[in-house]
């Protein structure tokens, strides 16, 4: 695998290369054709052949990590077949339809909205409306929300129905094969239920986390299944509770994708996940700082990535102006009396907490454990 990371990121150094010399290539043909302006307009065209409007078709497979702001939205294209997973919030619809059409996509064989927030579901109307559609999946098939009502109704339209599917089951993409991996269970808050998929074509693997928090990895971790994967779109926008140490050894990926709104309100991707990635020498990519991020691999064995922009350090979290409301503890641990777990008093849950629970502590970790207190496993103090 260290080789593989090895020519991959050969591969990445080459990108920038690649793309001034096709710039290149594009300049002197135009100059040919028109130096021989004559002869181009006499030469006959000896064959034309008209076809339906259809998928254009490359060989292999091409994972687009779409440019949505705040929001997931990847295209995934394998020998012609398509799969939309998640099209970003409903004000991308345009977006999603646009980058369809000029991708030459008119037919997605699978939709998947991994679970019904906005920032995930809201944009794939947009695709329903671009494309026909042969089967649509989400984690739930009813929800109370006008993005959920809008995508079964572009579904409707096709005289699509929503389906959720069941962990083990799996499809055929373009000779891919397409495993979703989760939900296994379900857990009260729409994230831990969202849909898992994991895409394998030849030798490369592609792992969608949709917004899997904690709970959701162990569970999955819990079933033992196969999750090994090359890319890691990583999970909840590289929110702090999600990309768990365990977790992502499990995946142990050579390349991450983060999808989010540069300077959004989330402060996201948190630092303790950036710091994870750069300690397991994961190469990072991020939206906010990247653009639309395509992955390509023609041959089933390298992958090629093509990013629209590189700006500063992917592992570096983003500046978070801090709320009045935040209040910086001056202390060793917190503790929490109900869960009876111990955080570092920077951690995200800290501010979650119940109020009545919080308990500042100055003191020893080891006399903690003794106490019965249990590491959080976010923060791990
Ligand atoms: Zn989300
Ligand atoms: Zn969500």
């Amino acid at each position: 695998m260290r080789r593989f990371l090895k020519n991959l990121l050969l591969m990445i150094l080459c990108l920038s290369l690649l793309a001034s010399l096709s710039c290149a290539k594009t300049k002197n043909e135009g100059t040919v054709s028109s130096d021989s302006s004559s002869s181009t307009e006499t030469s006959e065209t000896s064959s034309t052949e008209i076809k339906n409007r259809s998928n254009k078709v490359d060989p292999g497979i091409r994972v687009d990590f779409i440019d949505v702001g705040q929001g997931d939205a990847s295209l995934i294209v394998c020998n012609g077949e398509a799969m939309m997973i998640d099209g970003g919030s409903s004000e991308k619809s345009d977006l999603i339809y646009s980058y369809l059409e000029s991708h030459w996509v008119y037919d997605l064989k699978y939709v998947v909205a991994t679970h019904p927030d906005d920032d995930h579901i809201g944009g794939l109307s947009g695709a329903i409306h671009e494309a026909s559609v042969e089967r649509a999946f989400c984690s739930v098939n009813e929800y109370d929300s006008r993005s959920f009502e809008n995508y079964r109704k572009s579904l409707n339209e096709q005289g699509v129905s929503i389906e959720v599917p069941n962990a083990g089951d799996t499809l055929d993409l373009g000779g891919a094969k397409v495993t979703f991996i989760a939900p296994i269970e379900t857990f009260e808050e729409n994230n831990n239920n969202s849909i898992v998929i994991r895409i394998v074509y030849d030798e490369v693997s592609f792992l969608f986390t949709g917004d899997a928090e904690i709970l959701e990895e162990q569970s999955i971790l819990a079933s033992g299944q196969d999750i090994k994967s090359n890319v890691l779109k990583i999970g909840h926008h590289g929110s702090s509770y999600s990309s768990t140490k365990d977790f992502l050894n499990a995946v142990s990926p050579d390349l991450a994708v983060i999808s989010c709104a540069e300077g959004n309100d989330f402060g996201f991707p948190k630092q303790s996940v950036l710091d994870r990635l750069k300690k397991m020498e994961v190469k990072l990519f991020r939206t906010d700082l990247n653009g639309s991020i395509s992955i390509y691999s023609a041959d089933g064995k390298t992958l090629t990535i093509y990013q629209d922009k590189e700006l500063g350090d992917p592992y570096l979290a983003p500046a978070v102006p801090q709320s009045d409301s935040s209040v910086v503890y001056n202390c060793d641990y917190i503790l929490n009396n109900s869960s009876r777990k111990f955080h570092l008093p920077e951690c995200e849950s800290v501010e979650k907490m119940n109020p009545k629970n919080r308990l500042e502590y100055n003191g020893d970790r080891e006399d903690l454990i003794e106490a019965g207190y249990e590491p959080c496993h976010i923060c791990n103090p």
